[in-house]
């Protein structure tokens, strides 16, 4: 049977302000319903890979030069960030980016402004705070009173308002203790098994990507150098030694 895609990066190049080159001909598949990882060394062009995917490059100066995205079967090349959003795909971008002076259902109020009367109805709260309860006891506080891993997960639950098909997350754990990066991990997890949302994850944490995702890419570079399921990936000396810190 063939492989249902979901979104099909092809050969892409990205440069900078014209001259800085950063991806050199990159190419990665999500399939449907899958959780893929996307690992590398600092500055090697993970979050631009996601922002070349939702169209965010321009925000920075920056254009995909080369090569070609397919999102759901479609060239994202002339689609605007919200139009994306609304055909389902969502980027939670890195350092979260909530509204520090709303409340926690502020905030989730703000991200259905975005889809409402224009083809996609927002879901109701219900289900963000089914999979993060505690969003649910602060729904009245102000999200900058949040914790780090609180604002992770309210990042997440904006993501999870708009329906999404396919989810982009930039470093989830940046920053948080490891017993929050273990329960958000489980949350999107189980996002990704109960609802089949596809996600395309960037981490520097290699051992917790690798324990939800399904199949995994290194790049270094500007362009990918090792791909594979997670079990091959984590079975490979090289990638136990600079990436999971074992040998
Ligand atoms: P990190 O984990 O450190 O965020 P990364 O793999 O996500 O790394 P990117 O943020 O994609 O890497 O950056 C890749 C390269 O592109 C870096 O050398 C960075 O300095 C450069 N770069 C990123 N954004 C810009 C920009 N707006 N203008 C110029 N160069 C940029």
């Amino acid at each position: 049977m063939a492989v249902d895609t979901i979104l099909d990066i092809n050969n892409i190049e990205v440069v900078y302000n014209k001259t800085i080159q950063v991806l050199r001909g990159l190419s990665l598949a999500v399939e449907r319903g899958k959780i893929v990882t996307l690992l590398g060394s600092n500055g090697a062009g993970k979050s631009t890979t996601l922002k070349a995917v939702s169209n965010l490059l321009t925000l920075e100066n920056g254009a995909v030069t080369a090569g070609s995205i397919r999102f759901d079967g479609g060239d994202t090349a002339r689609l605007a960030p919200h139009a994306l959003v609304r055909r389902g795909l969502f980027h939670v971008m890195e350092g979260r980016r909530i509204f520090e002076d709303l409340t926690v259902e502020e905030n989730l109020t703000a991200a259905t402004f975005a889809l409402s009367g224009r083809g996609v109805k927002p879901k109701g709260f219900d289900l963000v705070y089914q999979y993060f309860p505690r969003l649910h006891e602060r729904r009245n506080g102000l999200a900058g009173y949040l914790s780090g891993g609180e604002q992770q997960m309210l990042a997440i639950g904006r993501a999870l308002i708009a329906q999404p098909s396919l989810i982009l997350l930039d470093e989830p754990s940046l920053g948080l203790s490891p017993l929050l990066v273990e329960e958000i991990f489980t949350i999107i997890a189980s996002i990704n098994r109960d609802l089949g949302v596809s996600m395309l994850l960037v981490e520097q944490n290699a051992s917790i990507a690798f324990a939800v995702a399904h199949y995994g890419y290194i790049m270094e570079h500007g362009k990918i150098v090792l791909d594979g399921p997670t079990e091959r990936l984590t079975a490979d000396e090289d990638v136990r030694e600079f990436y999971l810190g074992m040998s």
